[in-house]
């Protein structure tokens, strides 16, 4: 895990968060600027830069953060949710240690701008 990746902080507990679920491969917790009524993030504990960085071995940590955020999607009552991952700084990638938006709570627009 990377001495100065943040996501990588949060898993150590060195930078707080508000931790919606956690378990040896992942975690997800609130996002801190967060863009609709819920937000969160779901982040594998392995340090994977990115969407494009995601290896075969990955697939099935890949899998359970979907399984996970619907289920916390489903708990905080979200029935209906975005997901979303940005990959790369034009594509709005701002934390280089993948991660999965859900969002919900509000209409969402399509496309997105
Ligand atoms: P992205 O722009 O796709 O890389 O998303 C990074 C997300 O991480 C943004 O939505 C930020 O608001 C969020 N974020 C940054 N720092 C923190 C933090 N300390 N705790 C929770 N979320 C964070």
């Amino acid at each position: 895990m990377p001495d100065n990746c943040l996501f990588c902080k949060i898993i150590r507990g060195e930078i707080p968060a508000e931790k919606l679920y956690e378990d040896d491969d992942v975690l997800a917790f609130r996002d801190i600027a967060p863009q609709a009524p819920t937000h969160f993030l779901v982040i594998p504990k392995k340090h994977i830069k990115g969407p494009e960085a995601v290896q075969p071995e990955d697939e099935q940590v890949f899998g359970k953060m979907m399984r996970v955020g619907n289920e916390i999607a489903q708990k905080e009552g979200i029935p209906h949710f975005r997901v979303v991952f940005n990959n790369g700084a034009e594509a709005g990638q701002t934390v280089f240690h993948l991660h999965m938006h859900i969002l919900g709570g509000r209409a969402l627009n399509w496309p997105p701008g």
